[in-house]
């Protein structure tokens, strides 16, 4: 199995539809057209989060909720100033190193407004200052959308959310970069999954993927999908830190390379029977993996779905990136392939009545 054309195509829209937190409409709009092509049932809930349903087979079988969150890390307006130039902070956790001279989507009811992030230009700059040394906090930075103050007034809302303007880029062999691949391409995987197992013949448990909101501001959707949707098993799919570039410190972070398969997690948040379930089926079907250790509560909807009602057998399963929550995120798209592989065969082999329970 490799990544036709028309499900890259749909990871391209995923990655370039601006959904930062709180305003994740565009990317919710593609989850549903997508899902209500292979689930029984596609509804949205009242926070914005897609969930799509493919009925089981079987009166036991053991149902799975598969989470992709479809926010993503961005920026919102939060005042314009008497030139026109715009202030704004962040939506999620960014650094605010990577922005001076970049350009930003301001994203209006009535459509982007294209901006850039202003910088004092070297000629002026003191090379002993804080401004030419340090990074430059969010409320010294500001946008530069060329209009003066009465249209950028008319044009931009205090609120509106801003994203990166950076393109879905192919790089050198199955590499490709793009915003926001945290946490499209998790979305993206679990909607596939849903549609390999359905042309597999279905599942005997119910299979429903979860296009959750709000994850960046505090996995807030997946209260709420896990409350609703009351599966059995809970597997959330996200990017998980790459450390194969220059300057990481494999010590501190762990030894992730884009191109070896998906992350599974191990830790008090992972079920340790889909542990080591997940990787018998990786063993089984010659699937790489690695292993990532996380020994709290993973800062992913895996956290929040574990906790849900009387507890969810969870599993965090993530494909390895690089430069997370930058313009330009890295990653390889036959991990991606390998990650949908493994859920896939992982749902097929589940019997039904499977006892969750730790022993
Ligand atoms: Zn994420």
């Amino acid at each position: 199995m490799t990544i036709g054309e028309h499900d890259l195509a749909f990871l391209v829209a995923l990655t370039q539809a601006p959904s930062p937190s709180g305003y994740e409409q565009p990317a919710a709009q593609l989850l549903r057209e997508r899902l209500a092509l292979s689930a029984n049932t596609v509804k949205t809930d009242v926070l914005g989060s897609v969930h799509g349903i493919l009925c089981g087979t079987h009166p036991e079988g053991v149902s799975v909720l598969l989470a992709g969150h479809i926010d993503q890390v961005g920026y919102i307006v939060t005042h314009i100033d008497d030139e026109g130039f715009i202030a704004f902070t962040e939506i999620g956790g960014l650094d605010p190193g990577v922005l001076p001279g970049t350009e930003l989507d301001i994203h209006t009811t009535r459509g982007p407004v294209r901006g850039v992030v202003g910088r004092n230009p070297i000629h002026g700059l003191d090379p002993h200052s804080d401004e030419y040394l340090k990074v430059t906090p969010y409320h010294k930075l500001f946008i530069d959308v060329g209009f003066g103050v009465v249209q950028a007034k008319e044009r931009i809302a205090i609120g509106d959310p801003i994203t990166f303007v950076s393109k879905f880029t192919v790089l050198g062999g199955s590499r490709v970069a793009a915003q926001a691949f945290d946490n499209k391409v998790g979305a993206w995987v679990a909607v596939r999954v849903l549609e390999e197992v359905k042309a597999a013949g279905g599942a005997a448990g119910d299979v429903i993927v979860a296009g959750t909101v709000q994850e960046e501001i505090g996995l807030r959707g997946a209260v709420a999908s896990g409350y609703s949707q009351n599966p059995q098993i809970a597997i959330a799919f996200e990017t998980g830190v790459a450390t194969d570039y220059p300057s990481v410190d494999k010590r501190r972070f762990g030894d992730f390379s884009l191109g070896k398969g998906p992350h599974i997690a191990r830790g008090a948040n992972i079920s340790p029977v889909l542990f080591k379930l997940l990787v018998a089926t990786a063993a089984k079907e010659q699937i790489p993996y690695q292993v990532r250790a996380i020994p709290c509560a993973t800062p992913t909807d895996a956290n929040t779905l574990q906790l849900t009602k009387g507890g969810k057998a969870t599993a965090l399963i993530s494909v390895p990136t690089r430069y997370m929550h930058t313009p330009f995120e890295v990653l390889d798209l036959d991990d991606v392939e390998k990650t949908v592989r493994l859920v896939t065969r992982f749902i097929l082999s589940l019997e039904p009545g499977l006892d969750l329970t730790p022993w």
